[in-house]
């Protein structure tokens, strides 16, 4: 269905499906008090640190009462709130006369700073630190604690961004949709609704000037927010999200209606997604971000201690596949201990398997690991590289891997030249996987962190599909898997697509497998051709998907 342009505001889709609803906005953040009274040194310090140990507590707390993600990110902000050089600092501040309201938020500044200047992940931490200073000034001064209204009906939460504290004071059930100002693919926000499986989309411009109790439908796929839908759009909003909901348990598809073999399987980050994934009938992972368990460390992890991780992951899937992505570091996603100084481009820099060039043992640090922990494990383990660019590189990887045991080694195909090139650079290895989310990124040269450059980005952007359709045929030819990984296989239109370019496995979040499995055990092969076939024939972004939508409709 076509939008009307003047009333949609487009982001980046994350989490899953579509929702129509009225607009709740989160309350602003506090403020820097303006002439809080100093008082007396001691007492001003006392209150400070009485209202940051109940912020701390009170976030230990609740994360005791969540689990999987959410308890990982409450339990790292209630740490953030309890550092020791912070606290330093603001008992020094109050005993040269701030207030403690003042103190607290002036000693905040330079640590929220800096973990900006970081970028990718740390960069979006920003939004927690900054939900633990704002709780804590407003604790001091004796008001309610900032944070979202009771919601008494499923509405949709808008904000700047949502930290770990309002996402755990929300009434989740009543929460039809989030949209953000801020944020990002990574950011807790968008995280936390890919694992609830709700709606959401990030980096919406404009989005905390919707006036409260105003309807929107928000899309998370086309990443869209349609202000004051009609009846048409409201009606096939319903039609969609319940044919979702009578999906919901599906279990992963492992061929076509007609016995084509094709894998659903499951993108991981932590121990705590591999283990909700396997409970809710994953039998495999197509990727796991192994950068993702060490992006808060400032040292780089022992031998022994990635074996014992990796060991862990792999107990959750007994005799099934789980392929290992090396360290990712860079970019999005920086590594503090392998963060490349003074980087103007860091997309285009020594990120993913170019690390190996500086920080060669780093690399040789994680595959001894990996063999260790494929030894004493029931799962069939496989390895690859990210940011593959040349078939010699492919080469170089294999021959290393190999060289510490590992048996099924292969590489992402995220850089157009790997694509391009994808027959020789499978002639290197055993499989490839694509990384659509990278590959659109440098296919189109859009920054795949900015929201207003999603139509660029766009996974069905023709050129993207070309490439896919390239490596595919590359894999068909040579006999060899091709998976996708990147988000885009988690769209129920896209993944029949893919499957009909010679794509033979899908990886996604957890919570999209029901619905692609549904969609790919309810169509044969020959129909899923025809999908690809009519998104092929189109010359531009919404057309490859409208095509492929109405193929698909054309066929029930
Ligand atoms: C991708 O680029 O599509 C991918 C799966 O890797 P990541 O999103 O972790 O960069
Ligand atoms: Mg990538």
């Amino acid at each position: 269905m076509a939008a009307n342009p003047s009333t949609t505001l487009t982001g980046r889709g994350a989490g899953h499906g579509q929702a129509v609803g009225p607009v709740v906005q989160l309350a602003p953040p506090a403020r820097r008090p303006a002439d809080e009274p100093a008082g007396d040194p001691d007492t001003a310090g006392e209150v400070a640190r009485t209202a940051l140990n109940a912020v701390a507590n009170d976030l230990t707390a609740r994360a005791g009462d969540a689990d999987g993600t959410l308890a990982e990110v409450l339990t790292v902000t209630a740490q953030m709130a309890a550092d020791p050089q912070l606290t330093a600092d603001i008992a020094q501040r109050a005993k040269h006369g701030d207030g403690p309201a003042t103190a607290i938020w002036d000693a905040f500044d330079p640590f929220l700073e800096k973990l900006a200047g970081l970028g990718g992940y740390l960069a979006e931490r920003v939004t927690d630190l900054r939900s633990v200073r704002d709780r804590a000034v407003n604790r001091a001064l004796g008001l309610p604690e900032p944070g979202p209204a009771r919601l008494v009906a499923p509405s949709v939460v808008v904000a700047t961004d949502l930290s770990p504290a309002d996402t755990s004071a929300l009434d989740l059930g009543n929460v039809a949709a989030i949209v953000t100002e801020e944020g990002g693919p990574t950011s807790h926000t968008a995280i936390i609704a890919g694992q609830l499986g709700i709606p959401c989309v990030v980096r919406v411009a404009g989005a905390t000037e919707l006036p409260a109790g105003r309807l929107v439908a928000v899309d998370s796929v086309r990443g869209t927010v349609t202000l004051d839908p009609d009846d048409e759009l409201i009606a096939a909003v319903t039609h969609a999200e319940t044919a979702r909901a009578s999906v919901q348990g599906t279990a992963p598809a492992t061929h076509t209606a007609d016995g084509h073999p094709v894998s659903v399987l499951a993108n991981v980050g932590t121990l705590a997604d591999a283990t909700s994934a396997a409970a809710t009938g994953a039998v495999g992972v197509g990727l796991l971000r192994t950068e993702v368990l060490y992006l808060d460390r400032a040292t780089a992890p022992s031998i022994d201690e990635q074996a014992a991780a990796y060991r862990d992951v792999l107990a959750q899937f007994p005799g099934g596949k789980v392929v290992v992505r090396t360290l990712d570091s860079g970019a999005d996603k920086p590594l503090p201990f392998a963060t490349q100084p003074d980087e103007e481009n860091p997309a285009l820099g020594v990120r993913g398997y170019r690390l190996a060039r500086p920080r060669p043992e780093l690399l040789d640090d994680q595959l001894a690991a990996l063999a260790r922990a494929q030894q004493d494990s029931d799962a069939e383990l496989w390895v690859m590289a990210p940011m593959i660019s040349t078939p010699a590189e492919a080469a170089e990887f294999a021959a290393l891997a190999r060289g510490h045991g590992l048996t099924r080694v292969g590489a992402m195909v995220e850089v157009p030249s790997a694509a391009l090139r994808a027959r020789e650079v499978l002639a290197e290895l055993d499989f490839v996987s694509i990384g659509t989310n990278d590959l659109a990124q440098y296919t189109m040269a859009a920054d795949r962190l900015r929201g207003e450059l999603a139509d660029l980005l766009d996974p069905w952007q023709p050129a993207v599909l070309d490439l896919v359709a390239a490596t595919a045929r590359a894999g068909a030819d040579a006999g060899k898997p091709v998976g996708v990984c990147g988000e885009s296989a988690g769209d129920p239109v896209m993944a029949l697509a893919l499957i009909g370019l010679g794509v033979t496995s899908l990886s996604m979040a957890p919570a999209a497998a029901a619905e692609v499995s549904h969609a790919v055990t309810g169509h044969t092969l020959a129909e899923c051709r025809a999908v690809a076939a009519a998104a092929l024939a189109a010359t531009d972004a919404a057309g490859t998907r409208e095509a492929a939508q109405a193929a698909v409709g054309g066929r029930s």
